[in-house]
């Protein structure tokens, strides 16, 4: 067994490294006192091939795979985590589209949204007001009307939902869940309305709406797949997207040990720098292992995608593992900042704040605990 990374992937690790290190982490901390979506990071993100990672080159993508791709995240999310959700959620539509849509519909979207086009980005509708956890039970509504369908509903906590070029809809087509149908509508399709965006603890920098649907109209090339598979669809893209999370967080907890690391040196307390403290020492001790048992998970996950096994258990222990190391990491980081901890004057504040939704959303630590208590007792 090899733990260590391939020349290529190290290669990639070291230019994300330096990407995060030069265009992402100087806007950081801007971007979240003012709630400044990245807009102008798109097209730098596009450039690196960071949008279309996991969409093969003949539909516009850099098919670097899952590991690459996790492995890349960490580095933009340890520069900022803002940037990284973006970035995690356009990768996230773009893969369910090259995985699902027909040929020309692929031809028509996957462009744009590894390309940035227009500082646009994808975004993945299932959330609604009434319904998270349980996403099956959605009510947006779609009916069919000649060639077209007319969709009516209501999504919640929609990613990148104003500077979307495509959302990836998920709507009623009939009952249950497979009543379920996915559907591209173009981000400024008639009907589709925009909300205020949410005042957010953290990740003031992420993008996240609600968005209505009233009498959108999109010709039924639009459908991804056949009528009633919405619902897998969804449910292949939030495998996928949960290695996302998870090195959202690891980069997350990985700014915060780097933070702790350097209020250790500088500190002094009864006459010694903090960091001969054992007591502050072994804070870090926790952090380190937690970080590293959170990048096994990560890459044991990915790489099952990457080989198309069978990965739902392993995205679900890599999601709930990294998210709650990660929140772990941002708590200690911060007590061992002591009173400074708690004021914006010093990283680990943000760092704090962006963490606590790793755990919520695509799919809340209890939802993935349902979710491996399921595959544990099966005996997988
Ligand atoms: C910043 C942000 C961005 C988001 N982006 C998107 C996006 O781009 N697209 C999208 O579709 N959604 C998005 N979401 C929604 C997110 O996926 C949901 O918030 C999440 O799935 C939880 O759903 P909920 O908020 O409705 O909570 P609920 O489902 O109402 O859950 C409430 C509580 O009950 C618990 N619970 C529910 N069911 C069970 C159960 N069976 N067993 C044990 N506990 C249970 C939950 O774990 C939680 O603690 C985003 C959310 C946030 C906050």
């Amino acid at each position: 067994m090899n733990f260590q990374l391939s020349e290529e992937q190290q290669m990639l690790v070291d230019m994300a490294r330096q990407f995060a290190a030069q265009q992402v982490a100087p806007g950081a901390e801007h971007r979240d006192q003012t709630g400044t979506f990245p807009s102008d990071l798109i097209a730098p993100l596009a450039e690196q091939g960071f949008l279309g990672m996991l969409v093969p080159e003949a539909d516009g993508g850099s098919d670097m795979g899952y590991v690459n791709y996790a492995l890349a995240l960490a580095e933009i999310a340890q520069a900022c985590a803002s940037t990284a959700v973006t970035m995690a959620v356009n990768n996230l539509t773009a893969s369910a589209v090259a995985t699902f849509a027909s040929a020309e519909l692929r031809a028509e979207v996957l462009p744009d949204l590894c390309s940035g086009a227009g500082g646009q980005v994808g975004a993945f509708a299932l959330s609604e007001p009434h319904c998270g956890s349980d996403a099956a039970a959605l009510r947006t509504k779609a009916e069919r009307d000649g060639d077209d369908y007319i969709i009516n509903g209501a999504k919640q906590w929609i990613t990148n939902g104003s500077y979307a070029s495509w959302v990836l809809v998920m709507a009623r087509t009939g009952e249950g869940t497979r009543g379920i149908s996915a559907f591209l509508v173009p981000g400024d399709a008639a009907g589709l309305i925009v909300g205020p965006e949410e005042r957010k603890m953290g990740l003031k920098g992420s993008n996240t709406v609600p968005l209505t649907l009233e009498n959108v109209r999109v010709n039924q090339r639009y459908r991804v797949g056949d009528e009633g598979i919405g619902f897998r669809i969804a449910m292949d893209a939030l495998d996928g997207g949960r290695i996302g999370i998870g090195s959202q967080a690891l980069g997350i907890g990985r700014a915060a040990l780097v933070e702790a690391a350097r209020y250790m040196e500088e500190r002094k307390a009864f006459g010694q720098p903090l960091n001969r403290h054992q007591a502050l020492q072994f804070m870090i001790a926790d952090i380190g292992t937690d970080l590293e048992a959170t990048r096994l998970l990560m890459l044991k996950a990915a790489s099952l995608r990457d080989q198309g096994e069978p990965m739902t258990q392993a995205a679900s222990m890599c999601k709930v593992y990294a998210s709650e190391a990660c929140c772990r990491a941002v708590d200690s980081a911060l007590q061992i900042h002591g009173g400074y901890g708690y004021v914006q004057d010093y990283a680990i504040e943000r760092l704090y704040r962006d963490a606590r939704v790793t755990r919520i959303y695509e799919g809340t630590s209890e939802i993935q605990r349902v979710v491996i208590s399921r595959n544990v007792l099966k005996g997988s």
